[in-house]
């Protein structure tokens, strides 16, 4: 099928992330087990769970910086195979925003913004830097545009990664933890820059333990172990009514 026939496929109503059956082992170790999970376009995913379980693997293997093994995965109507073309179209619709930011040390905030706009999408520096100033006022940042990120606080730096990714029109944005490596006082500053995303209308999946943004922001959040989805549900009744024992003593444990 033409890369143009799978992309109008892609209509409002097919779901933005599908997972399928999907199982991925890590040499012997058994990471991912049987994960079932469809992502509506608007949707807001919270995911939460003890240190690995296998949230990062699996939020991972939606841009395929992890393969899966077994099962399916596509995203905004594009299948994840092992097909190069496939995984680069994917790769252009989701943002990721890890715990440690990731910026490039010896770039500033801007030409961190920049680069792919220019590279991937081919944009001319003048229009790049443009956008890239609209996204960095967004994250309340702008003005610390011509610093490198060793110059800003970790806040400041988890501000720009957002910026930057948002730079690339994702259809989805991807969270893995990014608030837990800040100091308490900026916790805040990048919440409520992925509150104000939640309510401009992102699909968003989100690894995080911050359970006032699941209650604020999520229409559902998952609780993994051990490499599978044990539960999920709206906010209220997952924090109320916890179904199962793990989640329930979970919950006591970071509540
Ligand atoms: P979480 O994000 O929930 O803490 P991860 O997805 O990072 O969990 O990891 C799940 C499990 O897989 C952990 O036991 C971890 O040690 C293991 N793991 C993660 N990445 C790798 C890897 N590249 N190679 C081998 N094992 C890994
Ligand atoms: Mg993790």
């Amino acid at each position: 099928m033409s890369e143009q026939a799978t992309q109008s496929q892609a209509g409002a109503e097919t779901p933005m992330v599908e997972m399928r059956g999907v199982n991925k082992w890590y040499g012997d170790f058994h990471v991912l087990r049987d994960i079932d999970l469809t992502v509506k376009r608007g949707e807001r995913i919270v995911i939460c769970g003890p240190s690995g379980s296998g949230k990062s693997t699996l939020i991972r293997c939606i841009n395929h910086l992890e393969e899966h093994q077994q099962g399916e995965i596509v995203v905004g109507g594009v299948p994840l195979t092992q097909d190069v073309k496939r995984i680069e179209q994917v790769r252009r619709s989701v943002g990721m925003v890890f715990q440690h930011f990731n910026l490039f040390p010896h770039l500033t905030v801007l030409e961190n913004c920049c680069l792919s706009p220019m590279w991937v999408q081919k944009k001319s520096r003048r229009e790049a830097e443009a956008q890239a100033m609209q996204y960095l006022e967004r994250v309340q940042i702008a003005e610390q545009a011509r610093k490198y990120p060793g110059q800003l606080s970790g806040g400041q730096q988890q501000r720009v990664a957002i910026a930057r990714s948002l730079c690339m029109h994702p259809d989805v944005m991807l969270f893995d933890e990014p608030t837990s490596a800040l100091d308490p006082e900026m916790i805040k500053e990048v919440l409520d820059v992925m509150v104000e995303l939640a309510r401009e209308g992102m699909t968003m999946l989100c690894v995080t333990h911050e359970m006032g943004f699941a209650k604020t922001v999520a229409d559902r959040v998952i609780f993994m172990d051990q490499g599978q989805i044990i539960e999920e549900n709206a906010p209220e009744p997952f924090f109320n009514d916890p179904q199962s024992e793990r989640t329930r003593l979970f919950l006591s444990q970071i509540l």
